[in-house]
């Protein structure tokens, strides 16, 4: 009887406990679900959003070393991001794919691995293109992967799985994207007409007179991750001069895919490549935009691939050796992993929400990212 009442006693005292601390700090959640702000006075036409499947800190780091260079991105107004995905449970506690993180870049909506522009209720998702739409601004898509990538068609499709590729082609022909540009695949080759019904021009390589057209899906054929031909560079070039024919601006999602592809196998000289290759491509856009303030580029991952550490000293398992450059590197996995990744902003416009408490740098969650960038188009509407 007396153990009873003790119980009794106990339960409302923990339970007042709990809703008293609840009242004093909001948890992460509630915060995340505050807006995240525009900082005033910010005036953004276009934004650029530069994305490296599966690079680290160290994936950037790999290139710098090798090319004896600092990639001038680096510089700019830097972030850390948590970038897991939801378990069945609903927590933020699994190691991504590149379907749920794209998700979340896309929409700011977290969901389970898999799903392509779709919550964990298996509900289509508000993606940051659709919003840009609403103020009239042109959007677009390049990748070094197929079109139907994870990462692309989770800016474009809605999809219960990666895997489902007629359900992503069919959503993607059917979506309001003005232009993709990916490396060729014969799904949009077999499924051309389905475009062509919706106003798209098909090609397969960066054809210079069908610019003017209303809309473009470019499969192409001639694309490498790396070279100095048909680059992602030269993809990006052909994708602003075709979009900033909208004098509303335009809103531009880049992938390199192949940084994770190359980690997945551990080939570090390709994962080099990949990662020169979209800084040669961030070169390219630091000078095209120079001398407009108005275009906002933010380059991040969705995740990072492969555990990889490198150093100067030799102090690591493997040594880098081109000409006279030589470093250490090292795996620790061929999988993702859930270290943070980098967040560089050319303009340091958002009040992100600090998921730790920690001085010398801001861990955001990838979706403060979208929700940020979807405030911002919203500005246009004033
Ligand atoms: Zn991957």
């Amino acid at each position: 009887m007396k153990k009873n009442f003790v119980l009794f006693l106990v339960l409302p005292i923990s339970l007042l406990c709990v809703a008293c601390g609840k009242d004093a700090e909001p948890t992460i959640n509630e915060k995340l679900n505050a807006d995240i702000t525009v900082k005033d006075g910010t005036n953004i036409k276009n934004i650029i959003y530069v994305i490296g499947d599966g690079m680290g800190f160290n994936s950037i780091k790999a290139g710098e070393l090798a090319t004896n260079t600092n990639f001038a991105f680096t510089k700019w107004a830097e972030y850390q991001s948590n970038t897991n995905s939801l378990n069945d449970k609903g927590l933020d506690v699994l190691i991504t794919d590149s379907a749920a993180a794209g998700t979340a870049l896309a929409s700011g909506t977290l969901t389970i691995n898999g799903r392509i522009g779709k919550d964990k209720e298996f509900m289509d998702v508000e993606t940051i293109f659709d919003v840009a739409k609403t103020v009239n601004k042109s959007v677009g898509i390049v990748t070094t992967d197929t079109i139907n990538g994870a990462t692309p068609a989770a800016f474009s499709a809605h999809a219960n799985d990666r895997d489902y590729s007629e359900e992503i082609v069919n959503s993607q022909a059917n979506s309001e994207v003005d232009l993709f540009i990916g490396n060729y695949s014969d799904l949009y080759e077999t499924n051309k007409t389905l475009f062509e019904q919706k106003n798209f021009t098909y090609s397969k390589n960066l054809n210079s007179e069908i610019l003017s057209k209303e809309r473009l899906i470019i499969n192409n054929e001639n694309m490498s991750p790396y070279s100095e031909a048909n680059s992602l560079r030269d993809s990006v070039e052909y994708a602003v001069d075709y979009l900033s024919k909208n004098n509303n601006g335009f809103t531009l999602m880049i992938e390199q895919a192949h940084i994770d592809k190359a980690s997945h196998s551990n080939d570090f000289n390709n994962m080099v490549r990949a990662a020169v290759e979209l800084n040669k491509t961030l070169d390219y856009l630091i000078d095209r935009f120079k001398d407009q303030s108005d275009t906002l580029i933010v380059v991040t991952a969705d995740h990072e691939t492969g555990g990889l550490k490198v150093s100067p000293e030799m102090d690591l398992k493997n040594i880098y050796l081109q000409d006279d450059i030589s470093f250490a590197y090292e795996y620790s996995t061929n999988s993702h992993t859930t270290t943070h990744v980098p967040v560089y902003l050319n303009q340091d416009i958002f009040n992100f929400v600090n998921l730790e408490d920690n001085a010398s740098y801001t861990v955001i969650k990838n979706i403060q990212i979208a929700r940020g960038m979807k405030n911002l188009l919203l500005l246009n509407k004033k």
